[in-house]
C-alpha cells in the first residue's frame, strides 16, 4: 500500500504549475476562508472512490466489494497517470455534497409561458451545479404572432433567448465561472434572420453560442438555387418564402464577421440518433453532444500523448495499442458508473439520462502524439492516423459497452432504439464524442481535444516584461537537435509558428504546425475524419486567417456538409474583440 501510495504521489507531482493553479482555483475542496483543504491527489482519490461506488448498484456482498476495490484502483491510476480525465463537473463534484457530474444538458423550450419559465428555472439549477445547457427555440411561435389567451402578440424566440441570457449573467457557478449556453433555431423558422443577426454586436447575448439547425431540404434549395418556405411552428402555416441562397449568405456573413452563427446539420444528427424515440433539436454549448430534451452527457477524454512509446531511434516511436485498449475499457466503465452515481438536477433528467445512458468518451493530446510520431497534422498521413485512432477508440468503446450490457443489462431505453433494430445489445446509446477539453487538457498537460497546437511559442507578458513562452517539448527537441538559441526561441515566439523559419530544420517545420498554419480546408478534413467513427459530435474550431473572405467561409460550410460532418463553427483570426490567447503576431 505504501509503495503504491508513493508511486501515486510521484505521478501526481507530474502535474504542471498551470495544472496545479487551475485545480487550486476551481477544483479542490475549500474551507470557508476559501483555502484549499485537499491536495490534487486527494481530489483524484475522492473521484476514483466515489465513481467506483457505482459497483454497489449492480452487485452485492463480497463480489461488489471486490469490484469496487478493483475499479477504484484502476480509476485512480488512469487519472494519476493523466491517461484519462473526466469532464470538469465530475472532478469538482464527485464525492461532495453537490454530486452533479455532467457537463452537458439540453432542455426543452415549449411554446408557452409556463414552459419557458419552468425551463428558465431549470437552467439556473443546472448552471449553479457547473453544467452547460443547450436549447432548441424552434417550437416558439414567431415574433408578433397571436397569443390567444390575451389576444396579444408573442415576442418571439430571440427575445426569450435574451431572458435566458440575462439569467445566466447572474448565476455564478461555484462562485467562479459563468454558465454557458447553446441556442439553436431551425433554418425554416420565420424569425431566422433576426436570430442570425442577434450576435452581430459583440456585446449581445454573450452567454450563448448560437447555431442554425440546417435541414437537408434547405441545403437542396441552396444547391438548386430555389425558394425556401419559412413556417410558423404553431400551425404549420407558410409565413414567408425566401431565396435559400440569400439566407445562406446571411448565415455565412455572420460567421465571417465573428464566428456566429455556427450550423448543425439537424437531419443528419437525427438520422444517426440512436434513440429516435426522442428526437434531437439542440446540442450542448460547444456542440459536441447531440441530446434530446432532458438528456445529459458525461464526457471523459483520453490523453493520447500518454500512449506514445519511444522507439530505439528518434522517429521510431509507436502507440501502445494494448494499453490504450485497456484504458478505453476502464474509461467506459468509469463513465457508466458516473451515470449511476450522478445526482441529477431534475427528475426528468434523471429518467432520460439513466434510460439512454449516453456517454462521451473522447481524446485529447492528439496534436502532441502526432508530433511525437513525426506525422504532419494537415497531411493524408495525418488524416489516416486520425481515422485509425478514432476507429480503434470507438470500436473498443462499443466492445466495452457490450460487455457492460452482459454484466449490468442493456440500456433501459433499448426498446425502440437503433441498437435494438440492429440486434446490438449495448448498455449506452452513444459512446464517443470529441469535447473541447478546455480545462481538463490543462490539468492533463496536453494539447486540447483534436486541435493542432495553438502556437509553438508565444510572447507572454509577465511582471511588465514580454517573455517568450516556448512549448517545453520544442525546447527539448531544439537542444537535442542542436538548433536551440535564445534568439531563435524569441523569433519563434514572435511568429507563433515555425513553418517559415529557415533556421528550424525542414522536418521539424512540417510536424510542428499550428492552427494558423493550417488551411480551413484541412481543418474540415480532420473534423470529417474523426466524425466517421464518433457516435455524437466533434468540437473543432475551423480557423481562418484574418483576411479570409466570405467565400472561404461558405466553402468551409459546404465542405463540412459534403463530407459528413454534423455541424461546423469557424473562427476568423482577430474577428472578436477579446481574444483569450494571442500569438506574437501583430495585425
Ligand atoms: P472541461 O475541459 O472543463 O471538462 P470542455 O472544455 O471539454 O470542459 O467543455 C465540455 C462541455 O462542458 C461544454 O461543451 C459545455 O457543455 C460544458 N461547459 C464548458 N464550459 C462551461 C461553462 N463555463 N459553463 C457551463 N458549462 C460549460
Amino acid at each position: 500500500e505504501i509503495g503504491r501510495d508513493r508511486q501515486a504521489r510521484d505521478e501526481v507531482f507530474e502535474l504542471s504549475e498551470n495544472a496545479v493553479a487551475v485545480l487550486k482555483k476551481r477544483y479542490l475542496k475549500k474551507n470557508e476562508a476559501g483555502e484549499a483543504i485537499e491536495e490534487p491527489i486527494d481530489m483524484f482519490r475522492r473521484v476514483a472512490s466515489n465513481i467506483a461506488e457505482g459497483e454497489f448498484r449492480f452487485r452485492e456482498g463480497e463480489e461488489a466489494k471486490r469490484l469496487y476495490e478493483g475499479s477504484k484502483e484502476k480509476f485512480l491510476r488512469m487519472m494519476l497517470s493523466r491517461k484519462f480525465m473526466p469532464n470538469s463537473p465530475t472532478l469538482m463534484n464527485a464525492g461532495r455534497e453537490l454530486q452533479q457530474l455532467s457537463a452537458c444538458f439540453v432542455l426543452p423550450v415549449e411554446d408557452s409561458i409556463d414552459g419557458i419559465y419552468d425551463t428558465l428555472k431549470h437552467q439556473a439549477v443546472i448552471h449553479k451545479s457547473g453544467g452547460g445547457t443547450g436549447f432548441g427555440f424552434s417550437r416558439l411561435r414567431p415574433k408578433n404572432d397571436l397569443v390567444k389567451s390575451t389576444m396579444g402578440v408573442s415576442s418571439g424566440p430571440v427575445s426569450f433567448m435574451a431572458v435566458f441570457d440575462a439569467s445566466t449573467e447572474h448565476i455564478k457557478q461555484g462562485g467562479t465561472r459563468r454558465g454557458a449556453n447553446m441556442g439553436i433555431l431551425r433554418v425554416d423558422h420565420p424569425d431566422i434572420e433576426e436570430f442570425i443577426e442577434c450576435k452581430r454586436e459583440n456585446d449581445k447575448v454573450n452567454n450563448f453560442n448560437i447555431s442554425v439547425a440546417i435541414t437537408d431540404a434547405f441545403m437542396e434549395a441552396v444547391e438548386g438555387d430555389t425558394d425556401f418556405d419559412l413556417v410558423n411552428p404553431r400551425d404549420g402555416e407558410v409565413m414567408r418564402t425566401v431565396r435559400a441562397r440569400d439566407l445562406f449568405e446571411k448565415i455565412v456573413a455572420g460567421a465571417w464577421l465573428n464566428g456566429e452563427p455556427g450550423v448543425v446539420f439537424i437531419d443528419r444528427i437525427n438520422g444517426d440518433n440512436p434513440t429516435p424515440q426522442f428526437p434531437i433539436e439542440s446540442t450542448n454549448p460547444c456542440s459536441e453532444a447531440h441530446l434530446p430534451p432532458y438528456d445529459s452527457c458525461n464526457l471523459g477524454s483520453i490523453n493520447l500523448e500518454r500512449f506514445f512509446v519511444e522507439g530505439e531511434r528518434p522517429g521510431e516511436g509507436t502507440v501502445d495499442w494494448d494499453e490504450l485498449r485497456e484504458t478505453i475499457h476502464t474509461a467506459v466503465r468509469f463513465l457508466d458508473n458516473v451515470i449511476e452515481m450522478n445526482s441529477y438536477p431534475l427528475a426528468e433528467i434523471d429518467e432520460m439520462s439513466r434510460g439512454n445512458r449516453r456517454i462521451g468518451l473522447g481524446v485529447m493530446g492528439f496534436a502532441d502524439v502526432l508530433i511525437k510520431l513525426g506525422i504532419t497534422y494537415d497531411s493524408e498521413e495525418g488524416l489516416a492516423f486520425a481515422e485509425k485512432m478514432m476507429k480503434f477508440v470507438d470500436d473498443e468503446a462499443w466492445e466495452a459497452s457490450r460487455s457492460l450490457a452482459e454484466e449490468r443489462g442493456v440500456m433501459p431505453h433499448f426498446e425502440g432504439s437503433r441498437h435494438e433494430a440492429r440486434g446490438d445489445r449495448v448498455r449506452n446509446a452513444t459512446v464517443t464524442t470529441i469535447a473541447p477539453t478546455g480545462t481538463i487538457s490543462i490539468i492533463a498537460g496536453c494539447s486540447g481535444g483534436i486541435e493542432p497546437l495553438f502556437a509553438v511559442a508565444f510572447m507572454r507578458r509577465q511582471a511588465d516584461m514580454e517573455l517568450p513562452d516556448v512549448n517545453p517539448e520544442f525546447v527539448r527537441l531544439a537542444k537535442a537537435r542542436g538548433f536551440y538559441s535564445e534568439d531563435l526561441m524569441k523569433k519563434v515566439a514572435e511568429h507563433g509558428s515555425v513553418r517559415d523559419i529557415p533556421e528550424v530544420p525542414e522536418d521539424v517545420r512540417s510536424t510542428w504546425v499550428t492552427s494558423h498554419d493550417i488551411s480551413s480546408e484541412w481543418h474540415v478534413k480532420m473534423q470529417a475524419s474523426f466524425q466517421k467513427h464518433t457516435s455524437m459530435g466533434i468540437s473543432k474550431t475551423i480557423n481562418l486567417p484574418n483576411d479570409a473572405t466570405t467565400q472561404d467561409v461558405e466553402d468551409a460550410y459546404r465542405q463540412a456538409f459534403a463530407t459528413g460532418c454534423k455541424g461546423i463553427a469557424v473562427y476568423r483570426d482577430g474577428s472578436r474583440d477579446a481574444q483569450v490567447l494571442s500569438t506574437g503576431k501583430t495585425r
